[in-house]
């Protein structure tokens, strides 16, 4: 019995399904209607179609990205002001946004006083990169340290080093900010040990270099840390007035 070829043909949509081109598919019947209307080639129908699909799976990518990153969505670098900033640093900044420093293995190290937006700042960086597709990393220090001190009571700190160094950046929030005991205090170190010309950590602190033995707790630790950290690094010293004393104060001026 001969089978009837055309029958048994799948749906143009069955077919892109199949190959995942969701976009394409679910675009192609108004793109053929435009093409149609504007009398485009083939080709640059077939162009437009495929675009779409590229453009779209970027933003799934991206999505997924920031998500992984655990970074706060509100410190963009649109909600960032930077004329807060001296011009010299801006143009510092706006050298770090094209992410060419992550190729180089180079860190960021931003100090300052509270509220001086040494947080934001680098949550800006970080989405700016991953908007480029890299992959970001942001947490505070001390939880960071408490996932490091799970996975050695696991005997999986060797693993979780690894996992860190899928990430292209590194933020950790706050060193220094809450005191760590010895055993947390070595953990840190071993991951800035382990980071070091693998791969970019992003650091900020309220604390100069002078006082990160309370961090480290002994000199040559504290001097073995700050050695790699600063290697190859930007250094960026806010010292600024903190943003929300400085919002408070404006509005307190509006109301009287
Ligand atoms: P830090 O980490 O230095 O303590 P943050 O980054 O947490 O400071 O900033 C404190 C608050 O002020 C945050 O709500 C932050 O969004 C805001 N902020 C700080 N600097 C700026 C700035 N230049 N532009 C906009 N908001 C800022
Ligand atoms: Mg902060």
């Amino acid at each position: 019995m001969a089978l009837n070829k055309k029958q048994h043909r799948p749906s143009l949509d069955d077919l892109l399904a199949e190959l995942r081109l969701t976009t394409i598919r679910q675009h192609y019947e108004d793109h053929a209607q435009q093409a149609t209307q504007e009398t485009l080639s083939y080709q640059t129908y077939l162009q437009g179609l495929v675009e779409c699909e590229i453009e779209c799976r970027r933003q799934n990518r991206i999505g997924r990205l920031l998500r992984q990153s655990r970074l706060p969505l509100e410190k963009s670098l649109e909600t960032f002001d930077l004329t807060r900033l001296p011009a010299k640093m801006v143009q510092q900044i706006r050298s770090l946004l094209d992410g060419q420093f992550l190729a180089r293995t180079e860190n960021i190290i931003a100090f300052g006083n509270p509220g001086s937006g040494k947080t934001h700042l680098l949550c800006a960086i970080g989405q700016a990169l991953v908007q480029q597709g890299h992959k970001v990393y942001f947490s505070t220090c001390s939880l960071l340290v408490q996932e490091l001190l799970r996975s050695k009571r696991d005997l999986s700190l060797d693993k979780i080093l690894k996992k860190f160094s899928k990430y292209d950046a590194l933020i950790v929030d706050d060193i220094g900010y809450v005191q760590q005991n010895r055993e947390e205090m070595e953990v840190l170190f071993s991951l800035l040990a382990y980071r070091y010309e693998r791969g970019s950590v992003l650091i900020s602190s309220n604390l100069p270099f002078s006082q990160w033995e309370s961090i480290f707790k002994d000199p040559m630790t504290t001097a073995a840390a700050i050695d790699r950290l600063v290697h190859h690094s930007v250094i960026l010293e806010l010292n600024l007035k903190s943003y929300r004393m400085e919002a408070a104060q404006k509005s307190q001026r509006k109301v009287r």
